[in-house]
């Protein structure tokens, strides 16, 4: 095994967990790579404790002191981004590009939150002659974050900055098949002056998830995964009046208009398709084709050819990952679709154990059938025909999802008239990954997000703090009026 067991991370100290252990594998060559603990009640109990005492020293700083921290955290992580970037390699088996790409948007989120004194000034007016309101956004206190596989250094980077500088003390729930990242974000906060148990990391799965959502310690909870996962812990985390933000799976479609631009759009949709191996919860999974539009599907799969696992392309999460996306593709050629391009069975020579599937095009396949309609979660892009634009926005606005939606057309009017009527949070014009940056948020719609607001930017203020309102009078002449 390359790394120990892993340890949870409570009050600024390494805590060795003493009951169960799940095996972490390397996606790249199937290796045993480390063990994470299932951590339960008692070790969350020891983290929200160290948590509530340490905020309160916390939250009583200025913010422009809290975030003084971060700003020697976005150093720390540009001096660590090719260290950091092979955790994430080695752990989830993305490619290194994209591993430093991951890394690169934590330093962007972070930057964000250096702001966030700028941005978080409150509001004072005199409502009444010598009467003041005012109102402040003040932390929440012991907050957590839940995360999933696929992003293992940015996703946790989406809360960890903003709301930590809000104030709050954080603990950070990472996904169990990708645990490694998480740690050594805390040993670099922690060297970047962050005060004991500010942040606390607490491994587990299932179980973990449950007794956050449970604990009374616990005033909010951020989830990112699987929509499933997300309306269990948003109903769970509700029910015990805990403000909850969950954001779920996403079926993003791309719509392709005749007059598109041929090369850029048949390398933009090549590389949302099979970037991160398809494993991105912006990835491009339905194209659909408005007319004629042969020419860009022929240079699409001539893009997609050049993309080849292990060269260039990485590795899904795990073998159980391989077989559900490959027993898609075989389930919607047996219902009479079109393989274009076929990466099922790929194998990289020297890991002949790692978890691979190839960049895979499916035409003609139809609304009813599964590949259609559900997350896959693999470099797999599903196109299906239309005539009309209409008909292809009736088909993106049936997907109960809502996290991305594209149009790749050289028509402004067009344009302007998906980006109106798709039913998603994010929209791209001839973009294939439309993430806002910052500081516009990330966040999508239907069953792709449960709760309001967004995860990131601007929005995440409103999540991460609550208002507190202050009427005040200094002089007995004040005027008073009706209120009074
Ligand atoms: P997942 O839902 O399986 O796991 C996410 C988290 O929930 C993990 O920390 C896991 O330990 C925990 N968990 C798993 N099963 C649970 C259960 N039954 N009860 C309570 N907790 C449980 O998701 P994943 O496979 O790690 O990640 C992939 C999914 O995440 C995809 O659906 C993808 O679209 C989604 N995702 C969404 C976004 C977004 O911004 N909307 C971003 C990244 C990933």
């Amino acid at each position: 095994m390359k790394y120990p067991d892993l340890t949870n991370i409570i009050g600024g100290r390494k805590v060795s967990a003493e009951g169960q252990f799940l095996d972490v594998f390397s996606p790249l060559n199937g290796e045993l790579i480390s063990r994470v603990p299932l951590s339960g009640s008692a070790e969350l109990d020891q983290a929200v404790a160290a948590a509530q005492k340490a905020v309160p020293g916390w939250a009583a700083l200025p913010i422009k002191e809290r975030v003084q921290v971060f700003y020697r955290y976005k150093t720390l992580l540009e001096n660590h981004k090719d260290e950091l970037a092979s955790i994430v390699v080695e752990e989830n088996g993305k490619t290194t590009g994209e591993a430093v790409a991951e890394v690169l948007k934590s330093i962007e989120v972070t930057e964000f939150a250096c702001a966030l004194p700028q941005l978080t000034t409150g509001e004072i007016e005199e409502v009444s002659r010598g009467v003041e309101c005012r109102s402040d956004r003040k932390p929440l206190g012991v907050i957590a974050s839940i995360t999933p596989f696929n992003f293992p250094n940015m996703v946790p980077n989406w809360t960890i900055p903003n709301a930590i500088a809000l104030g709050n003390a954080m603990i950070l729930k990472p996904s169990e098949q990708t645990p490694l990242s998480a740690n050594r974000l805390a040993e670099l906060l922690s060297e970047a002056g962050l005060p004991d148990g500010i942040l606390n990391v607490v491994h587990g799965a299932k179980e973990t998830v449950e007794a956050i959502c449970d604990h009374p310690g616990i005033s909010a909870v951020s989830f990112v995964g699987s929509t499933k996962v997300a309306k269990i812990v948003y109903a769970r985390g509700t029910a015990n009046q805990k403000q909850m933000l969950a954001l779920g799976g996403a079926k993003n479609h791309l719509i392709v208009l005749p007059d598109a631009h041929e090369q850029m759009t048949a390398s933009d949709v090549a590389a949302s398709m099979s970037g991160c191996c398809g494993q991105r919860c912006m990835a491009a999974s339905v194209m659909v084709a408005v007319g004629q539009v042969d020419n860009i599907i022929e240079k699409l799969c001539n893009e997609a050819r050049k993309i080849v696992p292990g060269k260039n392309m990485g590795a899904v999460i795990s073998r159980a990952a391989k077989d559900r996306i490959e027993g898609y593709i075989t389930e919607a050629e047996r219902q009479g679709a079109k393989i274009l391009l076929d990466g099922r069975g790929a194998t990289v020579s020297g890991n002949e154990n790692g978890f691979y599937v190839g960049p895979t095009i499916i035409d003609h396949v139809t609304s009813d059938m599964a590949i259609a309609r559900e997350e896959v979660f693999g470099p797999v892009l599903s196109i299906l025909h239309v005539d009309t634009l209409d008909e292809a926005l009736e088909i993106e606005k049936a997907s109960e999802y809502g996290n991305a939606a594209a149009v790749f057309t050289q028509s402004g009017g067009l344009a302007r008239y998906v980006a109106e009527h798709a039913s998603a949070g994010m929209i791209g014009v001839n973009i294939g990954v439309p993430v806002p940056r910052e500081p516009f948020s990330f966040g999508g719609w239907n069953q792709s997000k449960f709760g309001v607001g967004d995860i990131t930017g601007k929005s995440s203020i409103e999540f991460w703090t609550q208002l507190k309102k202050t009427t005040i009078k200094w002089n007995p002449e004040a005027r008073t009026n009706w209120m009074s």
